[in-house]
């Protein structure tokens, strides 16, 4: 086929309280999908159990978090959960530029942010079927300590009111149809014209 196709990079804002299914559903689309590329986030909490420095999250301290805060290193940042949260803007903007499309599991705070600055984006609010199934993820998960899955799902309550402020929800009850309308969207939004460009030939 004399198809000659040209891509522009899509920055996919993925957002929606702890445990609803974020990170599930992101490598379960990382996986099928060899354009996405993760954005690493650096974040001053500790490292669950399983969690790969560099791969989850830069782990860093206190005072390295204040440090790139003082060279405006963030493209975003926030305190979430009693802890800090950021995306390198340098990172994003590399694999931008090399027409990747680039995933950021951020909190509503760095989202709201980043859909206020940047030019173009495709955003994504995950929503649990309920906040009782919410804190059931919550426990089974088994990654975090009681007083900590009250505080995420005492926040959970006030994310879901930003909902109404990202181009696309989705309620992640089952699985497989959750990942499914997640693929669908960004399957369409990578074929929008100011990101895809075909050149056919006689
Ligand atoms: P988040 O990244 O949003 O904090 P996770 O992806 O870690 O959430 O998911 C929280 C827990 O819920 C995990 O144990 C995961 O296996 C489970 N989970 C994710 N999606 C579903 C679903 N649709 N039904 C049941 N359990 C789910
Ligand atoms: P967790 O501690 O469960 O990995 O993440 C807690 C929350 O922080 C989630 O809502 C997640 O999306 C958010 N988060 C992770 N990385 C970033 C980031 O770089 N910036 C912001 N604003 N939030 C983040």
């Amino acid at each position: 086929m004399a198809v000659n196709t040209q891509r522009t990079g899509m920055l996919l804002i993925i957002s929606g309280p702890s445990g609803t299914g974020k990170g599930t559903l992101v490598k379960k689309l990382m996986d099928s999908d060899p354009s996405l590329r993760f954005s690493c986030s650096v974040t001053t909490r500790a490292p669950r159990v399983g969690e790969v420095d560099g791969v989850d999250y830069h782990f860093i301290t206190d005072e390295e978090y204040a440090r790139l805060v003082a060279d405006n290193r963030f493209l975003e940042h926030a305190t979430v959960h009693d802890h800090h949260y950021g995306t390198l803007r340098k990172p994003v903007e590399d694999m931008m530029q090399q027409g990747h499309n680039v995933v950021l599991d951020i909190d509503t705070q760095g989202a709201i942010s980043v859909m206020e600055n940047a030019e173009d984006y495709v955003s994504v609010f995950i929503l649990p079927p309920s906040f009782k199934e919410l804190r059931e993820r919550l426990v089974n998960r088994k990654t975090d300590a009681p007083d900590v899955i009250e505080r995420r799902l005492n926040n959970a309550r006030g994310e879901v009111q930003q909902a109404h402020r990202y181009q696309y929800s989705i309620v992640n009850d089952d699985l497989e149809v959750a990942y499914a309308q997640l693929k669908t969207i960004v399957e369409a939004e990578k074929l929008r014209t100011n990101r895809c460009k075909h050149t056919i030939t006689d």
